[in-house]
């Protein structure tokens, strides 16, 4: 490890390692860079519990395109990340997503498939006869329609993606560390070094926060205020006996979703806000799944009267409390010092394009392929969110 670098990303998930490939990989840079990870296993890491889903079904054009380009760099993964001629296997499914409406969900549904279809997404508006007639398997009967994913949407495993990043960061010449960023070295509007816990002090010439759920403990450090907190998320495996064949990632109108996951199937639902305080910790509880999801479950899909739960397991978002969205880029007053924080939620499928937007705001001080200044930190300052209409 050297005395000093010119790009040191704090946290070493599915974030931080895009962003250092993508840094490694801009012809126009040179410099060394540090990737610092507190915990290599990645055991508490949101990357490896996310259910591993993609979707071009969005409202924001933004996080329509960021996925667009996710799907691409996905599909094509082996002219990307293979190192030594061995491609990576992500176990991209392209199954589609399918959210459904009722009446009074209906209007967002069809104003979210304007804006998807002319930003080039292939989804299909379906009426309830369709519906049934794609998925003989689902109750139609209180649904209005929904919209299917035809094209780049699916699943995938994260834990993969994060080893394919990581894996070819390092061959391109990227140092990772495990140790844990415990300060800051911030003069006259910069970040001049990072304290590590065991090795001491770092210079560098560019910091990168992708410290995911904890995000806002590492801005703090650098005396920033960051509004992503931890925000815990449940995911349910079951079994069904009867076969349920070519389900996609499904969405009900209340929010409960599920999707194939090998033999079974995984599921979840956000929890109302009131009940969505910050947490740390991973325990689980049950009652979310069968007071709420299952009895949802059983009403979408009768022959899911009779599953039977598996296990579950548990996980941190990293809750961008002012709109659900990613902020990305410099902050106004400390300029080297750059966020790839609060996904919400979506921070996988975006890891492609948040990790090529970042290097190109490192090498050329703006965006080259797309505009992401929308997710600026500014809107934090002036208060004015990005309203998704599909959070998830
Ligand atoms: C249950 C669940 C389901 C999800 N489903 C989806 C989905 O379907 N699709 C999707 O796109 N996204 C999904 N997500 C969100 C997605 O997993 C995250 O947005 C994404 O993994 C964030 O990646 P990250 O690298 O920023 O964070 P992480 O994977 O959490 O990595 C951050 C890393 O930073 C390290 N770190 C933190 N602080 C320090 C420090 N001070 N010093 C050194 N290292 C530090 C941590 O150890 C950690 O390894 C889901 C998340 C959860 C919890």
């Amino acid at each position: 490890m050297l005395q000093s670098y010119d790009a040191v990303i704090i946290g070493g998930g599915v974030v931080g390692s895009a962003v250092a490939y993508f840094l490694a990989g801009q012809t126009d840079f040179q410099g060394s860079i540090l990737v610092v990870e507190r915990d290599p296993t990645y055991g508490e890491a949101a990357t490896g519990r996310s259910a591993g889903g993609i979707r071009q079904q969005f409202s924001t054009p933004e996080n329509i395109r960021m996925s667009s380009f996710g799907a691409a760099f996905l599909k094509s993964i082996g002219d990307h990340l293979a190192v030594d001629g061995e491609a990576p296997e992500v176990s991209f499914v392209e199954a589609g997503y399918l959210f459904l409406a009722t009446e009074a969900g209906l209007p967002v549904l069809t104003g979210n498939h304007a804006v998807q279809t002319s930003l080039g997404a292939q989804v299909a508006l379906l009426s309830p006869a369709e519906l049934r007639q794609h998925f003989p398997w689902l109750n139609v009967e209180d649904l209005a329609g929904g919209s299917l994913g035809l094209a780049d949407e699916g699943w995938l495993d994260p834990y993969a993606l994060l080893q394919a990043f990581r894996r070819k960061a390092r061959s391109l010449g990227v140092d990772y560390v495990k140790d844990e960023v415990v300060g800051l070295d911030r003069e006259d509007g910069r970040i001049t070094g990072v304290r590590l816990g065991e090795a001491g002090r770092i210079g560098c010439a560019a910091v990168v926060n992708a410290a995911g759920f904890r995000a806002a403990d590492v801005a703090r450090l650098a005396g920033l205020e960051l509004p992503v907190r931890p925000r815990k998320r449940f995911v349910y495996v079951f079994d069904c006996r009867t076969e349920i064949s070519g389900a996609p990632l499904l969405i009900d109108p209340s929010g409960v979703y599920f999707r194939p996951e090998g033999a079974g199937f995984i599921c979840g639902v956000s929890p109302p806000e009131t009940a969505d305080a910050d947490c740390l910790d991973f325990e689980i509880d049950y009652a979310p799944f069968e007071e709420i999801i299952w009895p949802t479950l059983a009403h979408r899909v009768p022959a899911f009267e009779a599953i039977k739960l598996v296990r579950a397991w548990a996980g941190h978002y990293d809750y961008n409390m002012l709109d659900q969205n990613a902020i990305l880029g410099p902050h106004p007053e400390v300029g080297n010092f750059f966020f790839a924080n609060g996904f919400s939620g979506h921070g996988l499928q975006q890891s492609p394009a948040v990790g090529r937007a970042i290097s190109e705001l490192i090498v050329y001080g703006a965006y080259r392929t797309l505009d992401l200044r929308r997710f600026a930190y500014d809107r934090i300052l002036t208060g004015e969110p990005i309203r998704e209409l599909n959070v998830v």
